[in-house]
C-alpha cells in the first residue's frame, strides 16, 4: 500500500480522518459568546476513537499536522482568531486563509478516501479526488470558491452538544450541487463538491482571502436529516440508559 497523498511506498502511520483534536470539546473560544448554554451527555462521551486507517506516510502526515495544529489552536485555544457576534451570526476575523483551507480541504479529501464505513456516503469522485490530493501535496489553498466550506454552530432546543461526531452524509443541493455534511462537537461543516460555479453568497460565508469567514447559529430541527439524526441519537441514548 503506498502514501494516499505522495503515493510513495513509505511505511504508513496510522492516520486519524478527522484529526484527534476533534474528540475533545472545542470552540471553548466560540462558545465563549454564550450563544447558546452547553450540553454534554451524563451516559459518557460519544467517541469515535477507532476512526483511523493506514492512510499517510510519515512526511505527509506531518504535513497535515502543521495545518491541524494551527486549527486547534486558533479554535481551541483562541489564538490570533477574532469573533464577533451580531444575533446569529459569528464574524470571524484575523484567520490564516492558507492554512485554514488547507486544514478543511485535507477534511473533506481523507474523508473522501477514507475506505472506513463510517465515510462511506462521502464519495468525491476521481477527478475531484485527484484535484484535492494535488493541492494538498503542493500545499495550495485553492480559490475560496473552490470545494468551499460552509460553518454553522448548531443548536438544539437551545443547547449545544459537544460529545458528538455524526456520519458524514451526503445531500444535493436546490441546484444539485454534491453537499457532504459532518457535525463536530456542535459544529456542522458542509463542503460543497461541483465543477459549477457558485453562487455569490458561498463566497459571503465560507473563508475569504482576507482571513473573514461568517459561522450561522442554527437550529437542529431547520437542518432536517440532522433532526433526525439527533432523534435517533435521543433514542439510542434512551435505550442505553434504561438498559443499566
Ligand atoms: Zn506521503
Amino acid at each position: 500500500m503506498s502514501c494516499a497523498l505522495c503515493q510513495s511506498n513509505s511505511p504508513l502511520q496510522k492516520s486519524h480522518i478527522i484529526p484527534e483534536f476533534f474528540y475533545v470539546p472545542l470552540y471553548d473560544n466560540i462558545h465563549r459568546f454564550n450563544i447558546v448554554p452547553l450540553e454534554t451527555s451524563k451516559s459518557g462521551r460519544f467517541k469515535q476513537k477507532g476512526l483511523y486507517e493506514k492512510l499517510l506516510c510519515k512526511a505527509c502526515e506531518k504535513k497535515f499536522c502543521v495545518w491541524e495544529t494551527y486549527i486547534k489552536n486558533a479554535f481551541c485555544e483562541g489564538v490570533g482568531i477574532k469573533i464577533n457576534q451580531s444575533g446569529d451570526l459569528l464574524k470571524l476575523s484575523n484567520l490564516d486563509y492558507d492554512k485554514f483551507r488547507l486544514f478543511l480541504l485535507s477534511l473533506l479529501w481523507r474523508m473522501g478516501v477514507s475506505e472506513l464505513d463510517f465515510f462511506s456516503l462521502v464519495s468525491l469522485g476521481e477527478k475531484h479526488e485527484e484535484i484535492l490530493r494535488l493541492a494538498l501535496l503542493n500545499a495550495d489553498p485553492l480559490e475560496p470558491l473552490q470545494y468551499p466550506c460552509l460553518m454553522s454552530v448548531v443548536h438544539n432546543n437551545d443547547t449545544v452538544r459537544l460529545d458528538q461526531i455524526s456520519q458524514p452524509t451526503h445531500m444535493k443541493t436546490p441546484d444539485n450541487i454534491d453537499c457532504f455534511c459532518v457535525m463536530i462537537n456542535g459544529l456542522l461543516l458542509r463542503f460543497y463538491v461541483t465543477n459549477q460555479l457558485l453562487p455569490s453568497f458561498y463566497a459571503d460565508a465560507c473563508v475569504s482571502k482576507k482571513g473573514e469567514m461568517c459561522v450561522l447559529i442554527d437550529e437542529v430541527k431547520s437542518i432536517p436529516f440532522l433532526a433526525e439524526y439527533f432523534s435517533e441519537f435521543g433514542n439510542a441514548v434512551r435505550a442505553r440508559s434504561g438498559g443499566n
